[in-house]
């Protein structure tokens, strides 16, 4: 509580002295006073209520303290509460203002967050003329219209908010704000899903255009070429930032046209700054060395909203090939159709077919073990959605997507166990992990008899002295790759 950690001896007996010790050493510190009355104390309060909006970080209030240690420690605690110190919050500042309009902000995740356009008004010495709505609900609960006016409060440390309406003033033309369907950014649609369990729907609504949307580009340009994904070796965030801004890539397929698009329309990687003929060959071949991809690797890589490694997996399976996965998401099997469905399908306007198809569609996923109801539907409203459609097109122009092959168990390493000890240089312990049981080994975290392999690497300490021992096979880093690679 006091703030200063623990110390074997303070510098000073005054909780004032050990501030000031602590800031000659060359530590910033807050703005603190030393008080005699509360009339100071007051006038402190106030001052720093002032100075509140030119701090260049939000505070709540101040905090007094008694300042003799002695004292502080006569008073002691109630529970955790010390009877020393008392903290004075500022009142959350007011002010009422118009509301101009809402603007709709879409994030990197998607998400479509509704911003009031607000007059220009000062609030608590800060001029504010955003505010956040939250969400559509939000916006209805309080029901706010544009042309309103609203009492906006900045308390402390949020984001100014409204509160509501003042509705004695309201417009006779004050309109309702209709949320948008679409993503202002990309144009692509925007849902709200509902949640699994509770069955109630998501408050925020998001973007499902991911792929094309320029809100959401760069998160998922990364997350495509990320490890799991595509894996492209020095095509990192910074990169991805980078070649995003000049306009190198927008899109995932822009990844794989680059080396033939380079020099014609920017100047050539190796020319820019930072980059050299090395380096820009260097990426240009990690990215042909990924031409052709797994299947589950692609599904993943796509960044479908809930679709990890293991439902890409699924998929994978479920649907063998891109090709297959792509027609069944496009127009159901006939052998799904209901009795009743057919007749259905014939008299529906291509709307009304397009929302029984996915119905369908959804069923379907539905019915593979690990594919829940969101998941089913975060999948339908990406391939449902023509602009994700031509991402992939656009992909598969470019690259071969191998189809589903099961695992291939290697016995090599059968029964045997292996512990990992050490420092390992050529690969992670996940990535070593991951490769020893693909092998068909266990891989066991201490040694014991039953220990088949001790791969130690540097700094190796007790596992390996247990090992050599119990007289079990002990191997280098580079002995157990070599072991490994005639697999
Ligand atoms: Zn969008």
């Amino acid at each position: 509580v006091r703030g200063w950690g623990e110390a074997s001896a303070l510098p000073a007996d005054t909780n004032f002295g050990v501030l000031q010790a602590i800031h000659g050493w060359g530590f910033p510190l807050p703005p603190v006073e030393l008080c005699r009355s509360v009339e100071e104390m007051l006038a402190v309060y106030r001052a720093i209520e002032m100075k509140r909006a030119s701090l260049g970080y939000d505070i709540d209030g101040v905090v007094y303290k008694v300042n003799r240690l002695d004292l502080q420690e006569r008073l002691g605690f109630v529970s955790r509460t010390p009877r020393w110190a008392t903290a004075h919050k500022f009142s959350a500042e007011k002010a009422t203002t118009v509301l101009n309009g809402i603007d709709i902000q879409v994030g990197r995740t998607g998400a479509l967050t509704p911003v009031a356009k607000l007059a220009p008004v000062t609030v608590g010495g800060v001029v504010v003329q955003n505010a956040t709505l939250h969400n559509e609900d939000e916006i209805r609960r309080k029901d706010v219209r544009i042309g309103d006016t609203v009492i906006v409060q900045r308390a402390g440390d949020v984001i100014p908010q409204i509160l509501g309406p003042v509705p004695d003033q309201r417009p006779p033309d004050a309109v309702e704000f209709v949320f948008p369907t679409l993503c202002p950014v990309c144009g692509s649609h925007a849902v709200r899903e509902t949640h699994p369990k509770t069955g109630k729907v998501d408050a925020v609504r998001r973007c499902t255009g991911g792929l094309i949307c320029a809100a959401q580009a760069v998160e998922r340009l990364r997350h495509f070429v990320s490890r799991h994904a595509f894996d492209i070796e020095g095509l990192g965030e910074k990169n991805i930032q980078a070649f995003f801004d000049e306009g190198r890539i927008r899109a995932p397929a822009d990844i794989f046209t680059m080396a033939a698009r380079d020099g014609a329309d920017l100047p050539k990687l190796s020319e820019k700054e930072g980059w050299g003929p090395q380096s820009a060959a260097n990426l240009f071949a990690a990215i042909e060395a990924r031409r052709t991809i797994s299947l589950e690797r692609f599904v993943f890589a796509l960044g479908i909203r809930h679709v990890g490694e293991t439902t890409a997996k699924l998929l994978a399976k479920t649907f063998g090939s891109l090709d297959a996965l792509r027609a069944a998401m496009a127009e159901p099997d006939a052998a799904d159709l209901r009795a009743g469905d057919e007749l259905l399908l014939e008299r529906a306007s291509a709307d009304d077919k397009r929302t029984l198809h996915n119905a369908i569609i959804l069923a379907k996923l539905n019915e593979i073990d690990g594919i829940g109801d969101v998941v089913a539907q975060s999948i339908v409203d990406f391939f449902d959605e023509p602009h994700n459609r031509e991402v992939v097109d656009a992909l598969q122009r470019e690259l071969t997507v191998e189809a589903y092959k099961p695992d291939q168990v290697s016995s090599l390493l059968a029964g045997a166990t292996v512990v990992f000890t050490g420092k390992l240089e050529r690969f992670t312990r996940d990535e070593a992990k991951a490769q020893a049981e693909r092998l068909g080994a266990k891989v066991a975290g201490s040694v014991s008899k039953a220990t088949t392999y001790l791969v130690a690497g540097p700094g190796a300490g007790s596992k390996l002295k247990k090992a050599e021992d119990l007289g079990l096979k002990v191997m280098t880093e580079d002995e157990w790759l070599e072991m490994i690679s005639s697999a």
